[in-house]
């Protein structure tokens, strides 16, 4: 679809941030032709059309890729009242809010594969939306949400929320799952090794990718790396490599925080078993920064979980910026918190937080050979800051402008 004729886009005198981990390049000009970035470097080159359909004077201002964020729930109950208009109403603000991609980590594909496949056509105005479908040991299936998600069916039978067992066709349920359009298969609870496994060479073999919770009760954090999983979610779950595996699914957000310190040799290994890998984490600490003062474990877990994150980053594992919560509506997208606390109780530095939520979160989701950085070839998503990110990463809410395949957003509705 790349021609000559394809309409222009260029920004001039950006510092950009390219989102590959590289230092900031001031006075840079981004040619973007048709929905692709197709050229950036020094301001003035002859590689800059000088008379293209949309020029940006882009001078004081940082450019970002466009921000990916790798956990969000988006039709966990979608026969609720007004719900379409509700998260089109989200999409949009998210959108505005400079997200520009998101994984969708369990729902209903009935009501999110339309959704994605409108937001493609530009009928709906949002981040791009890839989704999951989800895989789980029968016991799980009493829980409402998988319920809610796969109403009308027999709860476990819906190809994207769907039991698994030993005896399980998994090859059948594998590809049924892709069917729904799903980008990967996720395993929730009540998976052993040997059949986390099992779905994951066949999920691999069809292109799909592998995501997991930290552990999938009895599966271990290491058993679920060296099962095949590529992205486990929820750092503070990294705590049950160090303790008795439990069969409770329910019971895993109560890990043996006080027992189990960060420094735990099992706990450091399996960390060192994701490094060498490749296996990603999708941390989620802002959500810990919200339960801080909930029950009496609440500020344990949030440290632990912001010191193992600090951790896995040092050991080399890829920190993916996901949220598993919604902003409310007016607000900045919650992705911007998920930014903020990575730098400010992690201790990542700004850099690395915003290639952990362009970069890192396009490669969790597998589609890093086109989004994610600003790089010739690459789709033009793109955010144009006010203030330099690198100073303070609050200031990724200072938003001038969003890009998304090329064309600038509307900042009014
Ligand atoms: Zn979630």
């Amino acid at each position: 679809m790349r021609g000559q004729d394809e309409p222009t886009l260029v920004i001039r005198g950006a510092t950009v941030i390219d989102g590959t981990g590289a230092a900031a390049r001031p006075g840079t000009s981004i040619v973007v032709r048709g929905d692709r970035i197709e050229w950036l470097g020094p301001d003035g080159s002859p590689n800059v059309p000088r008379s293209p359909d949309v020029a940006i004077d882009a001078a004081g201002a940082a450019v970002i890729p466009g921000l990916i964020d790798a956990h969000v729930h988006l039709s966990s109950d979608p026969g609720a009242e007004g719900w379409r208009q509700r998260t089109e109403g989200a999409l949009g603000e998210w959108l505005r809010g400079g997200v520009t991609g998101v994984r969708d980590m369990a729902g209903d594909a009935r009501a999110i594969r339309p959704l994605a496949e409108a937001v493609d056509a530009g009928e709906v105005e949002g981040p791009k939306i890839d989704f999951t479908a989800i895989v789980a040991g029968p016991g799980f299936f009493v829980d409402p949400r998988a319920r809610a998600s796969s109403a009308g069916i027999e709860p476990g039978e819906a190809p994207w929320a769907r039991a698994v067992e030993p005896g399980s066709d998994i090859e059948a349920i594998v590809e049924a799952a892709a069917a729904t359009g799903a980008t990967g298969v996720k395993a929730y609870a009540l998976v052993d090794p040997e059949l986390l496994a099992r779905i994951a060479t066949a999920a691999h073999r069809r292109g799909l990718k592998v995501w997991s919770h930290a552990t999938v009760f009895p599966t271990r954090p290491s058993e679920a790396v060296s099962s095949g999983v590529d992205v486990l979610s929820h750092a503070g779950y990294l705590v049950w490599e160090g303790s008795p595996p439990t069969l409770e699914y329910t019971e895993r957000g109560n890990g043996n925080y006080m027992g189990v310190p960060p420094d735990d040799r099992a706990v450091g290994a399996a960390l060192e078993a994701m490094a060498a890998n490749g296996t990603m984490l999708d941390a989620t600490v802002a959500l810990m920064a919200r339960i801080v003062g909930r029950g009496d474990n609440g500020q344990l877990r949030a440290d632990w979980t912001y010191e193992i994150v600090r951790r896995a980053h040092e050991a080399g594992v890829d920190v993916v910026a996901g949220t598993d919560f919604p902003a409310a509506p007016g607000s900045p997208p919650s992705i911007h918190e998920e930014l903020a606390v990575l730098v400010e109780k992690v201790g990542l530095t700004p850099l690395d937080a915003i290639e952990a939520a362009t970069r890192n979160g396009a490669r969790a989701i597998g589609i890093e050979g086109d989004y994610g950085t600003i790089e010739p070839g690459k789709v033009a998503n793109l955010v144009i800051l006010d203030a330099d990110p690198l100073t303070d990463i609050r200031n990724t809410t200072r938003i001038r402008a969003v890009i998304k395949d090329g064309e600038v957003v509307d900042p009014a509705r």
